[in-house]
């Protein structure tokens, strides 16, 4: 029966170019000319922009007509994207401090072969001026002007040199236009990235550490200790911690799933998965009894739970979980929704179980919206 299901779903974007795209993703990695991490964070952004976007923009977007509005992404969206992914790598690595023969200072990881980044330059100035999050970046009076000096780097790099292979164009995500301020993804990419979106993370961060890894000037500060993946990818315990007092408030002192009083801390969940989705987002936290969130663990939530965290995260509480927590964290409703829309859209393809309560499961019944997944 599920069988039939993902054939039918797999007719909507050819099944031979799914097959092509994941081909395509391997020459990429491979015959790709990377000196830099740059092409990695490109690739990362452009997963994660096809499934952060509610799909209405990509209908509306630029004027366009529906057909090619909804491949369309700004060059702005994607220096955006570019800049949060490398927020983190800015901070300076102490996965060494136990090395004893080199004195440990602070040192911030080179992300190509010669001098750093302009880019992490440009971060860490913000951080040595007092902005310790992300969001505050955002908020920050420069932002825009960040924006404007990241998009000059992000053209004479990344954008044109993604699709080098072996030296030669190969533009099977987008055409080289350069004389727009758009990409305009090739019909079916977008559904891919969609599809496959935690396969070309992992492989853009797995390549991407083992990049920085390589630059003999990081051998020093990394030192074979610590853990260099966790570092530039890893989430932040302690600051999770600090949505639990907001949670408890608008939860009323309830575990967000069963409903029955905290009668300890509560642990915050990501609502959608880390492992699924792997960014902090303000609005997909939730307050849960650790029995409770270790019996969910990578699961989805089932469809009452969705119901819930949205009507409580997305509609009631959405202003004040932005007001609490934007210190902290990025809170952007209509992304986070539009990530939750997403991971229910694939689990469904996939007929995934979602997880109730305890041990018990249920399964989503496929629906025609699925097949409109691009
Ligand atoms: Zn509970």
């Amino acid at each position: 029966m599920s069988s039939a299901k993902s054939v039918h779903c797999l007719t909507h974007v050819d099944a031979q170019l799914q097959v092509d795209f994941i081909g395509y993703l391997q020459r990429l990695l491979v015959e790709g000319d990377f000196v830099a991490t740059y092409k990695f964070a490109l690739l990362h952004a452009l997963a994660d922009i096809c499934i952060e976007r509610p799909l209405d923009t990509f209908n509306n977007e630029m004027g366009l007509s529906h057909e090619q509005g909804h491949n369309v992404i700004t060059i702005d969206e994607l220096v955006e994207k570019f800049i949060e992914l490398y927020w983190q790598h800015s901070l300076p690595y102490s996965g060494a401090v136990t090395a004893t023969n080199a004195p440990q200072t602070a040192f911030i990881l080179l992300q190509n072969s010669g001098r750093q980044s302009a880019l992490i330059k440009n971060l860490a100035e913000y951080r040595s001026q007092g902005i310790t999050s992300l969001s505050q970046l955002k908020q920050h009076p420069d932002w825009r002007k960040l924006v404007s000096k990241t998009r000059t780097t992000f053209k004479d790099g990344p954008l044109w040199r993604l699709q080098l292979l072996a030296g030669s164009e190969v533009c099977f995500y987008y055409p080289h236009d350069k004389t727009q301020s758009f990409i305009a993804l090739n019909p079916g990419i977008a559904f891919c990235f969609r599809r496959f979106h935690d396969l070309v993370v992992s492989l853009a961060r797995t390549h991407w550490t083992q990049k920085v890894g390589n630059f003999p000037l990081n051998h020093t500060a990394i030192g074979g200790q610590g853990n260099l993946a966790e570092f530039l990818f890893g989430r932040d315990r302690n600051a999770i911690t600090t949505a639990r007092p907001v949670l408890f408030d608008i939860q009323q002192g309830q575990c967000f799933y069963c409903q029955k009083s905290l009668n300890e801390t509560g642990e915050v969940d990501h609502f959608i998965p880390w492992a699924r989705y792997p960014n902090d987002l303000g609005h997909n936290f939730v307050l849960a009894h650790s029995k409770c969130n270790n019996a969910k663990r990578d699961h989805l939530a089932a469809e009452l739970h969705k119901e819930r965290w949205f009507e409580q995260n997305i509609i009631q509480h959405n202003h004040t979980i932005s007001t609490e927590l934007g210190r902290y964290f990025v809170c952007e409703s209509g992304r986070t929704e539009a990530i939750a829309t997403w991971a229910y859209q694939l689990a469904s393809q996939n007929q995934s179980p979602l997880w109730l309560k305890g041990k018990h499961f249920e399964t989503l019944a496929p629906k025609t919206a699925d097949l409109n997944m691009q």
